[in-house]
Parts: structure tokens; sequence; C-alpha cells
């Protein structure tokens, strides 16, 4: 069994998954099959790994991708996260998922430090036929949230999608402004956007967010690329707010539910 432990362990290593947290699971891991007694099994590695597969996929879960649309008035959705985590793309990714369900997003660009994204969210508008609403002077992303909210009330709007700055790294400058927005507009829903080929350093921002706002969900993108995924096995140990989708591509209709089956495969692969 030990063999097994340790190709298991090194596995997950390898996944990206953070050095405490395989610690920890391979601590809850020995401890089930030595209470399934797996050693007197006749199969044990194959015990072991049924063992290992199911343990991984309740941490991963549990499965929640609704969005939780109020039945009155507009849901207000803020995704953040670091620069380049994929946060404009996955504004878009969600109005696109929204629009096939007849719903039709208002998005607001209140991210005012890339001088560009205010310009890539109106494209996305555009490709999406959905209204964005923008301030081209207004230096207050916390006015320009309350604003959109104000319009997108106005005009019947079901959801509003807050498209928040990001840092290449964390900064407190970064998370106060965040925390400003959490407090003043109240956001029904605040979902981290992680970049999954980040491996490590995704935790580590993805407990800064946590500290600083009460996350709501995580999104996980750019898991179309080699990476393994095990970040996210950390990032929701970090969290513990559930993995609502995942990235995997460019375009609008790359957005997946979570499934925390086909993720244990790949950590385990
Ligand atoms: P932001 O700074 O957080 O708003 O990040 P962007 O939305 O501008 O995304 C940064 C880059 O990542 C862009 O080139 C996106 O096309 C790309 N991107 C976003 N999500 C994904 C994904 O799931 N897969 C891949 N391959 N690229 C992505």
């Amino acid at each position: 069994m030990r063999d097994g432990l340790e190709i298991v362990q090194k596995s997950m290593l390898e996944a990206d998954v953070s050095y405490s947290v395989v610690q920890d699971f391979m601590g809850h891991v020995s401890e089930k099959a030595l209470g399934k007694r797996v050693l007197l099994s006749l199969r044990p590695n194959e015990e072991l790994v049924r063992i290992v597969h199911d343990e991984l996929i309740s941490i991963l879960g549990p499965v929640d991708s609704s969005l939780h649309l109020k039945s009155e008035g507009p849901t207000i959705i803020m995704l953040c996260g670091l620069q380049g985590s994929g946060k404009t793309t996955t504004c878009g990714k969600l109005s696109q998922l929204l629009k096939e369900q007849d719903i039709k997003p208002m998005l607001v660009a209140a991210d005012l430090q890339r001088p560009a994204a205010i310009e890539q969210l109106h494209v996305i508008g555009r490709q999406l036929d959905i209204p964005v609403y923008s301030e081209a002077d207004n230096k207050d992303p916390v006015k320009v949230c309350q604003n959109g909210v104000a319009k997108a009330k106005a005009e019947g709007a079901r959801v509003v999608i807050l498209d928040t700055a990001g840092r290449l790294a964390i900064d407190d400058e970064l998370m106060a402004e965040l925390a400003k927005i959490d407090k003043k507009v109240g956001p029904d829903q605040v979902y981290l956007v992680v970049d999954g080929m980040t491996g490590q350093d995704a935790v580590n921002s993805a407990g800064a967010f946590n500290d600083a706002l009460e996350l709501d969900g995580v999104i996980m993108t750019k898991l179309d690329g080699d990476a393994r995924g095990g970040a996210l096995l950390s990032v929701k140990h970090v969290t513990g707010v559930p993995i609502k989708f995942i990235g995997t591509g460019e375009h609008f209709d790359a957005l997946e539910p979570f499934r925390p089956e086909g993720m244990a495969s790949r950590i385990l692969q």
C-alpha cells in the first residue's frame, strides 16, 4: 500500500497541488485505507485508488454551478481576480450562458486600471448584443458600479456583471478597492477568477482574495491547456467555496460547469 500512496502523492504534486494540501490529503487517505483494511483486500492498490478518487471528489465538491439568480430585481455578480486571469473574457462567457437561457445581462466596466479593459468589454457587448455600462471620466470604481446597477434596475436587466480591476500581483490597494465595491454595492455573488496555468501562485492569490472578500465561488480558467488542474484542489482547500465553472478556451462558449469526477481523474493521471 505504501507504494500506492507514494504514487498518488507524486501524481498530485506533479498536477500542481500544493505541498501542504497533498500532505493533508494523504493523511486522510491513509486513515481511511487503514480503517477499510485495504491491506487485507484482494487488490489493495485498486481499493486505494478508489478511496483516493472518492476522497478527491468529496473535497472538490459540492457541485453548484447555479448563479443563484433572484426572482426580483437584478442579481449582481462581481468578478474579481488578478490581471490576465480571464475576468473580462469570463464576463462574455457568463453572458453567453445567460443569453442561452433568454436572460439578457448588463455588463459594468469597473476595471479602471487597465486602459484597454473598458473597450474590451464594449467589444464583447457588441459581439453578444448586450448592453455595457461604462463612464469615460469616472475614476471611482465604486461609483461606476453603483451607477451601473442603478441603470440596470431602471432598464429591468435581470443580471448585472461587474468586471473589476486586477493587478499583476496582490496588493493592498487592489484589495481595499474590491472590498469597498463588495461593501457599498453589495453583490449577490462574488466569484474569484483564477488562471489554472499559474499553479502554486493561484493558491496564494486565492488566499488573499478570500481574506479580503466574501467569495461565493471560483471560476478557474485556461484548463484547456496542459495544466492538470491540481491548483483547483488547493484553491478549494484555501477558499472553501464551490468551484462554479472551468474555462476551456478563449471563445464565449468555452465555459463548462465544474464536475469533480472529471477533475479527479485529471489530477490523478
Ligand atoms: P482579465 O485581465 O482578467 O480581464 O483577463 P482577460 O479576460 O483579458 O484574459 C486574458 C487572456 O486570457 C486573454 O487573451 C483571454 O483570451 C485568455 N483567456 C481567458 N480565459 C481563457 C481560457 O479559459 N482558456 C484560454 N486558453 N485562454 C483564456
